[in-house]
């Protein structure tokens, strides 16, 4: 990909492969990529403010417009917005399981967690499962899946959703395509993927003190194509402080989905196909 990149100190990179290259040309270099990235984590405190880089006043604005996009996903995507299947969903890259006890848990009748940093999992495990008093057998965080995503393969078929939030960008390309591509296989028939992440304005952003990039749409799009994957819809974040990077939602599935219309029945989407 043609695209130039920066990282934080105004460094520029021609493409991403001159930049990959770089930083995880061999095998030595990408585990230290990777060992690099959660060293970073296993030193921030495990709270809302730690897992959002200082930023724990966009919880509620951010929770709020993925509410509101999985609402709509579930009712075109499935029967009766879900409510008759025993929904169950992945929150990979949780951190203390934020996005899980805040809106998963509520929709779906089961959600298992996957997160590398043992300090946050264990904070995710208290506060859903030992001091919940709302927990129940029909909504409750079933498993914790201490590894990265680059590790991690799924049950097949037992997810409705697989949701990624604030964490791909820890994946360099080849990792990042090789992981949606074992992660389908977790999926139901009819389910799908949810990322919700920054986008850089053009090319990349290199974070070299947590080992992660801020890919931009256009990036993240020919990435999605690489997986084999479908856009069925994206929708900008909005309110958060302007000093932020953008913040993008994608719901992604396997195959051109069929969108529920009002009467019930299935109907074939006019529109995305697949992305080139
Ligand atoms: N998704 C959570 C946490 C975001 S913070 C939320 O929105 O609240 C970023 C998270 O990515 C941290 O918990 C960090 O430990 C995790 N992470 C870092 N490297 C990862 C990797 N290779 N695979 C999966 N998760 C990773």
């Amino acid at each position: 990909m043609e695209t130039a990149g920066t990282d934080f100190d105004g460094r520029q990179f021609k493409n991403p492969e001159e930049m990959w290259q770089e930083q995880v040309g061999d095998t030595h270099k990408k585990c230290q990529w990777y060992r690099d990235g959660v060293s970073y984590w296993e030193g921030v405190e495990a709270t809302v403010d730690g897992v959002l880089g200082g930023y724990g006043r966009v919880n509620d604005a951010d929770i709020k417009a993925s509410e509101q996009f999985l609402k709509t996903l579930l009712s075109e995507l499935f029967v009766d917005g879900g409510r008759n299947r025993h929904l169950v969903a992945l929150d990979c890259g949780s951190g203390i399981g934020r996005v899980t006890q805040n809106l998963l848990i509520r929709y779906f009748n089961e959600v298992d967690l996957l997160e590398p940093v043992s300090h946050f999992l264990d904070a995710a495990h208290d506060s859903l499962v030992h001091e919940n008093p709302t927990a129940s057998d029909v909504h409750k965080a079933t498993n914790f899946f201490c590894a990265p995503l680059q590790e991690f393969m799924p049950d097949a078929g037992r997810y409705d959703v697989i949701w990624i939030q604030w964490c791909i960008g820890h994946l360099p390309d080849d990792d990042f395509v090789s992981f949606f591509k074992r992660a389908k296989i977790g999926l139901k028939p009819g389910g799908y993927f949810v990322l919700k992440e920054n986008t850089a304005k053009s090319g990349f952003v290199l974070d070299k003190e947590d080992r992660s990039i801020t890919r931009s749409d256009l990036y993240l799009k020919e990435l999605f194509g690489q997986c084999g994957l479908h856009l069925y819809k994206s929708k900008d974040q909005r309110g958060f402080p302007k000093e932020l990077f953008g913040v993008k939602m994608y719901a992604l599935t396997t195959d051109v989905p069929k969108v529920v219309s009002k009467s019930g029945r299935k109907v074939q989407a006019n529109r995305p196909g697949v992305i080139k």
